[in-house]
């Protein structure tokens, strides 16, 4: 505590007194006794004045100085708590999204750029509403209205990523209140896509399983009545045209080679690595296709180099590979034309198996998608085709490639270790 108020005060008194008692001394001539008498007994109320005075200011002093502690204090605390939440923002691995009640976006977390592909200024610019898929536009905003009314929300839809593909989110929409105020809305976003690709996935190689498992039952019963008809067939001699009698019996064989191949097909094999010949494996593709390629005008070519090398491979999916890609180059043709499949032998370490048609083409930043899961552009696709083909030919040590011109056709090579 500082002596300030009581120096002060002791200096104003002794000059106050001593002017008094200095005038009573030129007006008298003498000082009378009782000045001093005063002087001292005033002297004690002054120190108390002087007293009173340094402690007033001492402590107000110290109230300041806690006063101002206590800001510090509490301005570090709210510093903190934002940098605790800024944090769990940044760092959260969810994408975080804070809209203010016009859907207008305020900000997103890094996560969030990752979500969809889009920076956060680009996020920015959009409207939200024009990144969700416009079946889902309207669920997506009753929900909005309702968080806004203070009830988080929670629904998936459909969000399309920057390149252009469809993602499944869930969004958690919930509102930010302060004072009792809905003052704008956090998004916490989610892809599931992947986990739905994966059930999907199951679901479609189970029923693809049973179609299987109910092709191999099929083919089997045909084959028994078509042993019995061709037999009579064989039997009846006089009464029919012999030319008709050997036509029926090369179509019966035909159906039985049908038949055959279906049961081999369909059947779950297992998988035994053989020296085989690729010619064989490709002209009984073809025998098998070629029925369905006439019914839409198409001729399927066939052209090998004059001495084609053996291959190791597993037969059964070496055809499921071929007629994959003969499948696949059919159904580009819709108004007909030729499909070439075309072997050569190159430098005596690979053989390449080329099926190339004159179809519709696929667009040049379409082809890395097309190896894809589920990517299909046919109503009734699976876009597992060659997804599978391009399995197959890895576990053969081979490559799989696609090149294509929009409108004139596509060109599939296989290359496979002879
Ligand atoms: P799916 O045939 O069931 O659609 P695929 O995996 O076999 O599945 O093929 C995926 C997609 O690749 C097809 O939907 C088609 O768009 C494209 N595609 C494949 N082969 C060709 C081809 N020869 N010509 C044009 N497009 C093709
Ligand atoms: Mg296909």
């Amino acid at each position: 505590m500082k002596y300030t108020g009581r120096i002060s005060i002791m200096v104003i008194y002794v000059v106050v007194s001593a002017s008094f008692k200095i005038s009573d001394y030129l007006e008298l001539g003498y000082v009378p006794i009782y000045e001093f008498i005063l002087s001292a007994i005033w002297i004690y109320p002054a120190w108390l004045c002087g007293l009173y005075f340094d402690k007033y200011r001492y402590y107000a002093q110290k109230l300041q100085k806690t006063e101002k502690e206590l800001n510090e204090l509490l301005e570090k605390r709210l510093e903190e708590s934002e940098q605790r939440f800024k944090s769990l923002f940044v760092h959260h691995s969810e994408p975080i999204f804070t809209f203010n009640l016009d859907q207008k976006l305020i900000e997103a977390n890094p996560a969030a750029e990752n979500l969809l592909g889009f920076t956060i200024n680009e996020f920015r610019e959009k409207e939200w509403a024009s990144i969700i898929d416009p079946e889902d536009l309207d669920r997506y905003k009753e929900h909005y209205l309702d968080a806004i009314e203070g009830k988080s929300q929670e629904l998936t839809v459909s969000m399309i990523h920057k390149d252009g593909d469809k993602r499944v989110i869930t969004i958690k929409i919930i509102p930010i209140i302060i004072d009792d105020q809905c003052i704008g809305i956090y998004e916490i976003a989610k892809d599931i896509t992947e986990s739905i690709v994966a059930e999907e996935m199951l679901r479609r190689s189970d029923k693809l399983a049973v179609i299987g498992q109910l092709a191999a039952g099929v083919a089997h019963e045909i084959r028994n009545p078509l042993t019995i008809v061709k037999g009579f067939i064989q039997i009846i001699e006089s009464d029919i045209d012999r030319n008709y009698q050997e036509l029926m019996l090369s179509e019966l064989d035909r159906i039985n080679q049908i038949v055959s191949e279906l049961l081999v097909l369909s059947k779950p094999q297992v998988i035994k690595y053989e020296i085989k010949d690729i010619e064989n494996i490709l002209n009984s593709i073809i025998s098998f296709l070629e029925s369905q390629a006439n019914l839409k005008d198409i001729q399927i070519n066939l052209q090998f180099d004059n001495q084609m090398p053996f291959i190791k491979c597993e037969e059964n999916q070496l055809k499921q590979v071929f007629i994959n890609l003969i499948k696949n180059a059919m159904e580009a043709m819709p108004d007909g034309g030729e499909i070439t499949v075309k072997a050569t032998t190159n430098h005596n370490q690979m053989i390449s198996i080329q099926v190339i048609d004159e179809g519709i083409g696929i667009e040049e930043d379409k082809i890395p998608k097309l190896l894809e899961p589920f990517y299909t552009t046919k109503e009734d696709g699976t876009g597992l085709g060659l997804m599978v083909c391009q399995r197959i030919i890895e576990q053969h040590s081979g490559t799989l490639n696609i090149t294509s011109q929009m409108n004139k056709g596509t060109t599939v090579e296989v290359c496979l270790p002879i």
